[in-house]
């Protein structure tokens, strides 16, 4: 099968979307006429297909080298940059090299970082391997590594020349990482396209086993879902801010699990704990909370906060989320992206933001425990 080339207005790059699409990526490659490609991979997607996809273009378009980094968050770190950009340098490659990202969001952003330091720039092209990936990340020009003090805190803004996307790596990925992107995948139905809800409560599986022309369906909606709301706001400060929905309960849960529980699995929970808050005050009906229990049950996620995560670390961490400043809130306050219904978003002035006392948010989310007792668990079981 070849690739789509899907049309994203605003967007300055082109994305190109298939499923068994190797040989087009070797041609897509090709076009762009560099003098070496620097394939970055972890160490699971370099055996998968990085030590392959390296020698193919070695060998049908121009000198290629793989730089190989440990798997997972704790290496998104600028000391595994720094290893690279050496690792880079010591091949001799010029200006006119390409760095690759081949995998998910950790080694989107590390290679993305890579490719904004190396000659203060080159270009960069991302081969997603995750879904995560596929439909989030790889829109995103932040690229940034972690400190020690915070998640994503030193980094730039770098775009992508080009975006390969083959849902045929995604036949490898673990059902978790599968069910973490489609989180995100609920996230963008229920607060930027419910044209999209009807179709996808019903595609969604539990097991995760999902055809390519499922996948390739929902990445293109969450596409054109991602596109809509940062059209005019590339660095997510306005109207981009939506794409936080679900994920001040959900940084929290993912934090207070220390990695246990996936990011968009987090996330997906997060958003039953603002679909409530939002009822409590007043804005939503109790059939947009049921909707959110449904489709996240439906994933595959327990509709709840699940017991890897520590509920008094979540409670703590929910104070400390990254969209304070954006309004100026009363104490013990904290902005939250909140829904009337779907696709119909609370504004601030223009901001997709609202202030709700912590005090309602931590008992919604005490509320929403695993197992058994509060309504969260109570709604799913009915
Ligand atoms: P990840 O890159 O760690 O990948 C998840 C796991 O899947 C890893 O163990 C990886 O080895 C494995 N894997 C990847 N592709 C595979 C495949 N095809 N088959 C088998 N295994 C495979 O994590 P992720 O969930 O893709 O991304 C999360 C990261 O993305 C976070 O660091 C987050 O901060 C970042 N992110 C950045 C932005 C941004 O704005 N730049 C946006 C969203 C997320
Ligand atoms: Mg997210």
């Amino acid at each position: 099968m070849e690739f789509t080339l899907i049309a994203m207005e605003n967007v300055a790059f082109g994305y190109r979307l298939g499923t068994d699409c190797t040989e087009d990526i070797l041609a897509r490659l090709a076009s762009h006429d560099a003098s070496s490609y620097l394939v970055v991979a972890d160490t699971t997607v370099a055996g998968l297909y990085g030590h392959d996809l390296t020698a193919r273009i070695d060998k049908q378009v121009a000198p290629a080298h793989l730089l190989i980094h440990k798997v997972g968050e704790p290496h998104k770190s600028l000391s595994t940059v720094e290893a690279l950009a050496h690792q880079a340098l010591e091949q001799g490659i010029d200006r006119r090299a390409v760095v690759l990202a081949l995998g998910g969001g950790v080694t989107g952003n590390i290679a993305g970082l890579l490719a904004a330091l190396l000659f203060r720039g080159v270009r960069l092209v991302h081969v997603p391997t995750t879904v995560l990936a596929m439909l989030d990340s790889v829109l995103s020009l932040k690229q940034a590594v972690n400190a020690t003090t915070g998640k994503n805190m030193i980094g730039t803004f770098h775009a992508p020349v080009e975006v390969l996307a083959d849902t045929a790596m995604l036949r490898t990925l673990p059902a978790r990482e599968v069910r973490s992107g489609m989180g995100e995948v609920i996230k963008n139905a229920l607060a930027i396209r419910p044209s999209m809800l009807d179709r996808l409560g019903g595609s969604l599986r539990a097991d995760a086993a999902y055809d390519d022309e499922t996948l390739q369906w929902i990445i293109f909606e969450s596409l054109a879902a991602k596109a809509l709301v940062t059209a005019a706001d590339m660095h997510e400060r306005r109207s981009g801010l939506v794409l936080e929905y679900g994920h001040t309960t959900g940084h929290a849960i993912e934090h207070a699990s220390r990695g246990a529980v996936a990011h968009g699995a987090g996330v997906a929970v997060g958003m039953i704990v603002a679909a409530e808050v939002s009822r409590r005050l007043g804005h939503a009906q109790t059939d947009l909370v049921s909707l959110h229990r449904e489709l996240v049950a439906a994933a595959g996620v327990h509709p709840a906060v699940p017991a890897d995560a520590d509920i008094t670390l979540v409670k703590e961490r929910i104070a400390y989320d990254n969209k304070r400043g954006y309004l100026d809130t009363r104490p013990r306050h904290t902005p939250m992206v909140l829904l009337k219904a779907p696709g119909q978003v609370l504004h601030t002035g223009v901001l997709p933001l609202v202030p709700v006392p912590l005090a309602l948010l931590e008992e919604v989310v005490d509320e929403t425990t695993a197992p058994g007792a509060g309504p969260a668990a109570e709604t799913t079981a009915a």
